[in-house]
């Protein structure tokens, strides 16, 4: 049985003149200690997706429709009372930004310890010990020290470690990062992510990993779904989607990628910007950017289907593929 099982979640946003669909009918599954990337641009709806399955969608977004059945129990239903026990607890969240997670006033230990005191029935010492177990788990340097320190006494790489070491304080099932080393300089940003990596396999916990950058996707994830305009458009095994990318979208994604380059080549950006939620373009949304669009494109949203062992939301995809079977049918 899947450890996470989302289907059909769509999300609202009810503005002052209208109500805009952020995620329409987003469906996956992640099993036990898998990994798995949600890739795309800004504004795809990634941290959305994130945010949905935490129920921590502020006003004006709501979950619309769908469910999220995590280890038996649908999240869309669960009291708040529940989900503050499933927060940190059963899945944790690693932000972007380290000081929107730590709090300003408080010691690194004093926070580790009263989160974990308001979890277990612990002593205040034995709090401290975990404590101080997880920042060595984290490699960080001098981890005595830290306990002592607040959040503005540390550097951003080693404030991300310490938010690392505080989701795995309660040993979670799930991990969900967004963007977890955006802030970071790109040095420290892979030993941040390869650190993470470790910790998730050898303590067994998932990872949704949250992310505009394929190149990190591929390097920790098991499985990926890119993301367009709020819609799954592509997902698989993240090594076929590296690989053999199947959607327009992907394709473009992974040749914006610097070592898709050669020296002194630009970047190969996609042309244009993803669609805002108040103006999503009728058909496929990714058509008003796509070098293959036809004619149906601009009419008819193209569904989900499964295009060998990879799903994809395209009409060029459908048709090459059912064109290859005619073929084989031969
Ligand atoms: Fe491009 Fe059409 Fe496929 Fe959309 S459906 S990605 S416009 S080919
Ligand atoms: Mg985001």
């Amino acid at each position: 049985m899947s450890l996470l099982s989302v289907r059909d979640l769509t999300v609202k946003f009810a503005m002052r003149s209208q109500t805009v669909t952020a995620l329409h009918q987003i469906s996956f599954d992640l099993a036990r200690g898998e990994r798995l990337g949600i890739v795309g641009e800004s504004g795809a709806g990634k941290s959305i997706t994130g945010f949905a399955l935490m129920k921590l969608l502020s006003a004006p977004g709501y979950i619309d429709s769908g469910t999220i059945q995590f280890d038996g129990t649908d999240i869309t239903q669960a009291p708040e009372a529940q989900m503050r026990q499933i927060r940190g607890n059963r899945i944790a969240m690693v932000f972007q930004d380290p000081m929107v997670t730590l709090n300003p006033v408080l010691t690194i230990g004093q926070q580790m310890v009263e989160t974990l005191r308001a979890h277990r029935k612990l002593s205040r010492r034995d709090a401290q010990e975990i404590a101080l177990t997880k920042l060595r788990e984290v490699q960080i340097a001098a981890p005595e020290l830290r306990l002592k320190q607040y959040p503005h006494e540390l550097s951003g790489g080693m404030r991300q470690r310490i938010i690392i070491a505080m989701a795995l304080l309660l040993d979670p099932d799930l991990i969900i990062a967004d963007e977890p080393t955006t802030a970071l300089d790109v040095t420290i940003q892979a030993d941040i992510m390869e650190l993470l990596l470790k910790l998730c396999q050898a303590n067994k916990v998932g990872l949704i990993l949250i992310t505009h950058d394929l190149g990190v996707v591929s390097q920790l994830t098991e499985r990926t779904l890119v993301m367009y305009a709020g819609r799954i458009v592509e997902a698989g095994k993240t090594r076929e989607i590296i690989n053999d990318p199947q959607h327009p979208y992907t394709q473009g994604l992974i040749n914006a990628l610097p070592q898709q380059t050669l020296p002194g080549q630009m970047l190969k950006q996609i042309p244009g910007a993803m669609p805002v939620l108040t103006d999503i373009p009728p058909g496929c949304p990714f058509s008003p950017r796509c070098a293959f669009a036809l004619a149906e494109c601009r009419r008819l949203l193209p569904q989900i289907m499964q295009q060998g062992s990879s799903e994809v939301a395209c009409h060029e995809v459908n048709r090459l593929h059912s064109d290859l079977l005619l073929e084989e049918g031969r």
